[in-house]
């Protein structure tokens, strides 16, 4: 299991420290859709003393799966971090006897003391700019609900069927009555 752990504790000690981390990160297959390229960006972390602010611009390109002709394709993805962790402890860099410790108290925390998860923080980001219903193009035609052709490759034998076929039996209906 590949776990990115970024050690923020200098920053953590420090009020008014801001340090900026280059981030280059595969995500766990399962996880999250497969990536094209590694989330890449830039990460800073920040120290208000009793605020941890944790910022950054993040891009990658994902593989997602068309839901209309079920072929791969890669979407480029961009977005930006910010949050905000209260710090608890009084930070080292004020007193001989302090510690300042993170304070996530998050359902899918990311901290672990001052530790920073952060392929645990980028996926939580990832996954909500990703669309519900991916398609690979707007206009993608889909398969063929007769015989399976990818309608974007190659036109079909099949006739296009033109309404529903209860409607059609009703025109044949009312029509056969003349
Ligand atoms: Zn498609
Ligand atoms: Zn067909």
């Amino acid at each position: 299991m590949k776990v990115y752990r970024l050690d923020l504790n200098d920053v953590v000690q420090h009020p008014g420290r801001r340090v900026e981390y280059p981030i280059e990160i595969w995500l766990e297959r399962e996880e999250a859709p497969p990536l094209a390229e590694p989330i890449h960006g830039t990460l800073v972390a920040e120290s208000g003393g009793r605020i941890l602010r944790i910022s950054g611009e993040f891009q990658t390109t994902v593989w997602l799966e068309c839901g209309r002709c079920l072929s791969y394709f890669q979407l480029p993805v961009a977005f930006e971090i910010h949050e905000e962790f209260p710090l608890a402890g009084t930070p080292a860099g004020l007193s001989a006897y302090g510690y300042a410790e993170v304070e996530d108290r998050d359902s899918f925390p990311v901290f672990e003391g001052n530790y920073l998860y952060v392929d645990d923080l980028l996926r939580q980001y990832l996954l909500l700019e990703l669309p519900l219903a991916p398609v690979c193009r707007e206009d993608c035609k889909g398969l063929c609900p007769t015989c399976g052709q990818n309608l974007n490759e190659a036109q079909c034998a099949c006739a296009p069927k033109a309404g529903h076929p209860a409607f059609e039996e009703l025109a044949r209906a009312w029509y056969s009555e003349d």
